[in-house]
């Protein structure tokens, strides 16, 4: 069998001339012609990879991104998206998830055994706590939670069996802002990893890296998707050592993502830093209105000075997306809050965020966490890409309905 037709003719030269129908439809003998350029990366859909011959199959293996194996260790379109999510967030390596909470359970499962000790914010997404708490009832891993605006204090929480710090910036309900350098430091000093959930930056606003983190994890289903519509996570890393430890419990954990939700995300990466900032600019608007109205007693929002760590916020980070919460006066009831939310029109109610529509919800954020300082029902925003004026004008008339009467 010849290796390459030179020929683009219908010459069904590699088939029998009596081979049978089931066969002719399979073993179609047509080459597009060569050279078809466009901006889209194409959607190489596989499993099965095809080798030339034996020798090409055992001289590839799966760790090595230089060619293909094997479906669920990517195809052309998967490995594009993943340099692209590298170069963004200025690593080397990269592993999809199929979602923001498989890239965290696969950073989880890649860098801890039993007897090993993590530490965890207090404050850090709540399926990230429960998987952490799982590991801790069944798997013999010890958990500690954190103050997450402790910074330095972390040293003193390390113990001998302390393999990773997971650190949130910011927290993404409460909003808390994390001294992610000092956290680093102080447990890179005694050889422990930190790992970052980068989600709300968006890899636009923080260069994670820059700051001493070692593993950041995106939730891609928020900003990089922008369509909610897609549910997939990153792992990047900059050490090869650390990304074949990774690498191999995704492949462990058979962590394959399907290449028509890869190409959606493809798709829209090129207006990641547009719309972040189109979400930026209005949410920025949106809180700083909220801050004149006497129902709020806060606006958690890193750019503005009530949100704890607002400080180290404006010290290490070039943005703030869409995503903050604000906590109404305590004189309001859970009841008049919860109607509030209800009585919004443009803002839907439901969770995750970066897409374009706008949406809010309500947390009982003192059942999440073991401490809680705060007072009053605590609200958060998704702020989409409709007009300003016009969410402005929804929350408005939502408190007019709602809190017009305090309890
Ligand atoms: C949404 C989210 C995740 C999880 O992403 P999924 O794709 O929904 O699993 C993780 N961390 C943060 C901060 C998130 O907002």
């Amino acid at each position: 069998m010849p290796e390459n037709s030179d020929s683009n003719t219908n010459s069904n030269s590699k088939l029998d001339a009596d081979a049978g129908f089931n066969t002719r439809l399979i073993h179609q003998d047509y080459e597009p012609p060569a050279g078809f350029d466009a901006f889209p990366v194409g959607i190489h859909h596989a499993s099965t990879v095809l080798f030339n011959n034996v020798a090409a199959m055992r001289a590839r293996t799966w760790q090595d991104k230089s060619a293909y194996t094997y479906g669920l260790h990517g195809t052309p379109t998967s490995f594009t998206l993943e340099a692209r999510l590298a170069e963004i967030e200025q690593g080397n390596y990269c592993l999809l998830a199929p979602s923001g909470l498989a890239a965290i359970t696969l950073i989880d499962m890649a860098l801890l055994q039993s007897g090993d000790h993590i530490l965890m914010p207090d404050n850090v997404y709540g399926p990230n706590r429960d998987l952490a708490d799982w590991l801790s009832r069944s798997f013999g891993i010890s958990v500690r939670y954190y103050d997450p605006l402790t910074g330095a204090g972390i040293a003193s929480l390390i113990e001998a069996n302390t393999k990773l710090v997971w650190v949130e910036a910011p927290g993404s309900v409460s909003m808390e802002v994390p001294d992610v350098p000092a956290i680093c430091a102080a447990a890179h000093a005694r050889d422990v990893l930190v790992a970052l959930d980068n989600t709300w930056s968006g890899g636009v606003a923080f260069p994670a890296f820059a700051h001493g983190v070692d593993i950041i994890m995106q939730a891609l289903t928020k900003y990089q998707s922008g369509g909610s519509d897609v549910l997939m996570g990153a792992v990047i890393t900059r050490d090869k050592a650390l990304n074949a430890c990774l690498q191999a419990a995704h492949m462990r954990l058979g962590l394959g993502v399907g290449m028509d939700d890869v190409y959606l995300v493809l798709r829209n990466l090129a207006t990641l830093r547009l719309r972040f900032n189109a979400h930026d600019q209005s949410a920025r608007e949106i809180a700083t209105w909220l801050k004149t109205r006497p129902e709020i007693s806060k606006v958690l929002h890193p750019a503005l000075p009530d949100c704890p760590g607002h400080e180290i916020w404006k010290r290490d980070f070039t943005g703030a997306g869409g995503l903050f919460s604000v906590l109404f006066d305590s004189k309001y009831s859970e009841e008049q809050t919860d109607c509030f939310v209800d009585s919004l029109k443009l803002f839907k109610i439901g969770f995750s965020w970066g897409g374009a529509h706008s949406l809010c919800v309500p947390y009982r954020i003192e059942q999440m966490r073991n401490q809680w300082q705060g007072h009053g029902t605590l609200v958060r925003f998704n702020i989409g890409l409709e007009d300003a004026a016009d969410l402005i004008a929804d929350i408005e008339q939502a408190m007019m309905l709602a809190l017009a009467t305090p309890a």
